[in-house]
Order: structure tokens, then sequence, then C-alpha cells
């Protein structure tokens, strides 16, 4: 029924953008056919504490790739919340994350926690908290090794729901993240009532580190998740410059090319290995 009522927002789009529309539809008829043909694979980025430089877990991004070429969350995660299809791909990139895990700890490397992302569809799944706890049993991991991603927008259009969803989740120890944290409006009053740990400062604040105005907004979102009880960490970080002023404005994590970029999972082990030996 998703799928369908998908389809039919297409119909409306195709007259006004006949250019985009032929894109969605493109992309929105392969994602699940890519599903079956393994087309999707998942790619990492360590997050690292800032005080010692220690990984401190790793975010998990997911790719498509298509014999034509690499498509980019960014482009096709919108098209997937629109049609549904995310609740499938989205559980597959969960159970898929949680296996891997497993598999490090296994082999027992020190990836520390994983921090998956979550769009604002799979919170609305009734099913989420039963899957999640099922994939944990089923590859032994602890659900307080996970972080969910949810941006903050998401949150906050849709307290009434999200809200008892991210408390019970936040029940079964699963740390939450606000993601994208500065580019929705959220108040304070709103911000106290979410069951959140983690504050991640979007990229564009810590690009704009090199000017004063920029560095004035992210010192007031350092202050603010510490009155909110949360820790912080700054995406996108990709100058020593940048690190080096969090680090001394009390900014907990990074994330960014700086560090790393997103590798696939074989490359973890050799990227622990080659940092243990500075
Ligand atoms: P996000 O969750 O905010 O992810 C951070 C994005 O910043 C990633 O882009 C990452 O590759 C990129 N990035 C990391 N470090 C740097 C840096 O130093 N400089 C720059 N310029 N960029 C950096 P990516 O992988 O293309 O993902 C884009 C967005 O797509 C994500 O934003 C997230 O909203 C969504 N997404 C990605 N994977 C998933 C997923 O598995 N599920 C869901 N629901 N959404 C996902
Ligand atoms: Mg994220
Ligand atoms: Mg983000
Ligand atoms: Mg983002």
């Amino acid at each position: 029924a998703a799928k369908r009522s998908g389809q039919h927002k297409v119909m409306q789009f195709n007259s006004a953008q006949p250019e985009k529309t032929r894109r969605w539809l493109e992309l929105a008829g392969q994602m699940a056919t890519a599903l079956q043909q393994r087309q999707y694979f998942l790619v990492y980025q360590p997050r690292i504490a800032l005080h010692d430089g220690q990984v401190a877990g790793f975010e998990v991004l997911v790719r498509w790739q298509t014999p034509q070429g690499l498509i980019s969350p960014g482009e096709f995660i919108p098209v997937a919340e629109e049609t549904g299809f995310i609740l499938e791909l989205g559980r597959w990139i969960l159970d898929q994350a949680i296996a891997q895990l497993a598999s490090w700890q296994r082999e027992q490397l020190a990836v520390g926690r994983l921090a998956i992302n979550l769009s604002t569809r799979q919170l609305s799944d009734a099913g989420l908290q039963a899957f999640l706890l099922q994939s944990c049993a089923r590859h032994g991991v602890d659900p307080a090794q996970l972080e969910l991603e949810v941006t903050e927008t998401v949150a906050m259009e849709n307290l009434d729901w999200a809200l008892p969803v991210l408390q019970q989740l936040r029940t079964l120890g699963l740390q939450i993240a606000l993601d994208d944290f500065g580019t929705g409006y959220s108040s304070l009053a709103y911000l106290q009532q979410l069951p959140v740990s983690v504050l991640k400062i979007d990229l564009a604040f810590v690009r704009n580190l090199d000017r004063e105005e920029g560095r004035a907004v992210v010192h007031t979102i350092i202050t603010l998740a510490r009155t909110l009880g949360c820790s912080t960490v700054a995406e996108g970080v990709e100058t020593t410059a940048q690190r080096d002023w969090l680090l001394a404005n009390g900014c907990h994590e990074m994330q960014g090319f700086l560090e790393a970029r997103p590798m696939p999972a074989d490359a973890v082990a050799g990227y622990l290995q080659a940092k243990a030996q500075g």
C-alpha cells in the first residue's frame, strides 16, 4: 500500500517536473530489485574521542552500487522514504550492521559503538523494536552497543508518536542521537523531553568554524548539549584547526575526512591496526 501511494505521488509530480520525475521513477523502480541483487552495501566512518584520539565507534552509511555507478544515499534515501521501501531497506541495514558488529566483536576488534541512521518512516514501523531485539539476540549483540541517529526535525515534527518510540528504544539500552543538529528549530522545552544522549553538530556549522560567528554558534550548541546532559559529536571535521578548536571548546567526539572517509567493512581492521601503530 505504501508503494502504491508513493507511485500516486509521482503521477502528480510528473506534470510539474518531468526531468526530476524520470530519475525518481528510475530509482523507485529499481531499488527493490537492487536489494535482491545485493547492490547495497554499508560503509563505516570512525567517530573519534577528541580528548585521547581513540575510536569511540563508527557510523554506518549505506551505498547503492548499480551497474551504471554508485548512487549516494542523499539521492536515494528520500526516494525510499517516499515509496515506503525504506522500511525494508532500513531493516536490511540494521540487520547487516548488527551482524557486522557481532563479527568484529568475535575478532576482538575494538570498534566501539555502531551508530545507525534511522529515517522517520522507520520510527513509525510498529515492528521496529521487536526487529531490533531479535536481530541483536540472533547475532549476540548487546543493544547498548548501538546508537540510532534520528534527525532533529524528524523527532520534532512527529513528537506525539516519536517520543514513546524513542523512550522505548532508550529503555532497551540503545542510545539516541540527534543528527544534523542545529538545522531544525527545536526549542529547549522540546529538546528536554527527548530521551537523547548525543547531539551531532551538523557539518555546515563545523565548516563555519573559521569565522567568529560560526564559532559562537558551535559554542552555543556545545553549551546547550551540556545543559541537556548530552554529549556532542562534530560532523564533517576536515582540518586540524577545526579539531583543535572543538577539543579546546569541550566537544566530545569528531567525525570527518580529517580522520577517515567512510570505509568498507573489510578495511576497518586495517584502519584500526594502522591507528594502533601510530
Ligand atoms: P548524515 O547521517 O548526516 O551523514 C553524514 C554525511 O557526511 C555522510 O554522507 C558522510 O559521508 C559525510 N561526511 C563525513 N565526513 C565528512 C567530511 O569531512 N566532509 C564532508 N563534506 N562530508 C563528510 P553520506 O554517506 O553521503 O550520507 C548522506 C546522508 O544520507 C546521511 O547524512 C543520512 O542522512 C543519509 N543516510 C546515509 N546512510 C543512511 C542509512 O543507512 N539510513 C538512512 N535512513 N539514512 C542514511
Ligand atoms: Mg548520521
Ligand atoms: Mg548528520
Ligand atoms: Mg546529514
